[in-house]
């Protein structure tokens, strides 16, 4: 990994946005009033870290990432504490899976703590951007992207390392809403071997068409994949990861390379832990999820993720049939990690990480 030596260089930003109202910050639709940038050259390695006003990108209509698609990015919040702190959630986790994508898809390494260093001055930068009121936060999205002006397929010399801010109100407003669910056996998001385990844009397309057809022809909110082998065993939901409480034991899909690894997920494993409910990672076919609803052993389901911390499943929609996941309800144990990751986040409980900026 590559260590950067010169300091943050923070430029003057003579205007000022003007800021969104709580009723209308919805989410990445409002963006900060400044950006971090970094260049990579073949010659000079990562350099120039530098804060500077938010504007448009000036990009050679040839640099490879919109031929190749070489890019990665993160997703990771800042959250206002009710005594107005600012606290960060776990931000080296999203420098290591960062550099875990780079090193998938052939894009040189970033320093993790120059990133964490940069999440911080930039968040002190714009504070006044993070948003008041319960489930409200400032979204920060750090990407990098091949910016060579060449055509052919390799791996670029140059890129850019961005840091974006966008506010962004509560995801659920008005308390956890569970989600009826398609479970698609015809499109997979990713395959063993490819890139489903880096955070990297092309991921992302391959699940839209799956995603507008799910919601168009039937009326589920998200899409649960399946493994791209034997379209058998369950791998994520949307872009979460996903777990499932079988007569009290909680299971989620083992990290098995076409699954990303979630910090939320990371983070829920250790907190059932840590109340002695028994947690395991393993395979889990569909077939075992359909067996255990019919039978009455499956308590509740929910996904993982930055975005909703917690999103509680209500029904799956597989094979033409409505598979209730407890009765449609909150489950506890959604309930009880939601409570717990917004109460970490928001500093209303003890945080064992204590990220603050
Ligand atoms: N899976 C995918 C495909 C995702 O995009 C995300 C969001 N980053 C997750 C899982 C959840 O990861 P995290 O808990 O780190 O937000």
């Amino acid at each position: 990994m590559e260590k950067v030596q010169q300091s943050i260089n923070i430029y003057p930003c003579p205007t000022a946005k003007p800021k969104p109202g709580q009723q209308s910050l919805g989410f990445g639709v409002h963006f900060t009033d400044r950006m971090f940038l970094m260049d990579y050259s073949a010659e000079q390695g990562w350099h120039d870290p530098r804060i500077v006003p938010y504007e448009p990108l000036q990009l050679d209509p040839a640099s490879m990432v919109f031929h190749y698609g070489q890019s990665v990015f993160e997703g990771l919040k800042a959250y206002r504490t009710d005594d107005n702190k600012v606290f960060l959630f776990r931000p080296d986790k999203n420098a290591e899976r960062m550099n875990r994508s780079c090193d998938r898809l052939n894009i040189p390494r970033i320093d993790e703590s120059l990133f964490v260093e940069a999440v911080q001055t930039i968040v002190r930068l714009e504070a006044n951007w993070i948003p008041v009121g319960n489930g409200a936060s400032l979204y920060i999205r750090p990407f990098i992207i091949a910016t060579e002006a060449a055509l052919g397929v390799r791996a670029s010399n140059r890129y850019l390392f961005a840091i974006i801010l966008s506010p962004a109100g509560a995801y659920f407003g008005e308390g956890l809403k569970p989600v009826r669910i398609f479970v698609d056996d015809h499109y997979v998001r990713a395959v063993r071997g490819g890139t489903g385990h880096a955070k990297t844009p092309g991921n992302y397309a391959a699940t839209l068409k799956a995603q507008t057809e799910a919601k168009e022809r039937q009326h589920c909110s998200q899409v649960l994949w399946l493994d791209g082998i034997e379209r058998t065993y369950i791998e994520e939901v949307g872009s979460m990861n996903v777990f499932f409480k079988i007569n009290g034991e909680v299971l989620t899909p083992e990290l098995n390379g076409s699954i990303l690894e979630g910090i939320t997920r990371n983070s829920v494993i250790r907190l059932l832990k840590q109340w002695g409910i028994p947690v395991t990672e393993r395979k889990i076919a569909i077939d075992e999820i359909v067996r255990a609803a019919e039978n009455g052993g499956l308590e509740e389901s929910f996904g993982t993720g930055t975005a909703a911390v917690i999103s509680p499943i209500g029904g799956l929609f597989w094979n033409g049939n409505d598979i209730p996941v407890n009765q449609g309800n909150v489950g506890s144990c959604s309930q009880k990690l939601y409570d717990t990751l917004t109460g970490i986040q928001y500093g209303r409980l003890q945080d064992e990480w204590g990220w603050t900026v």
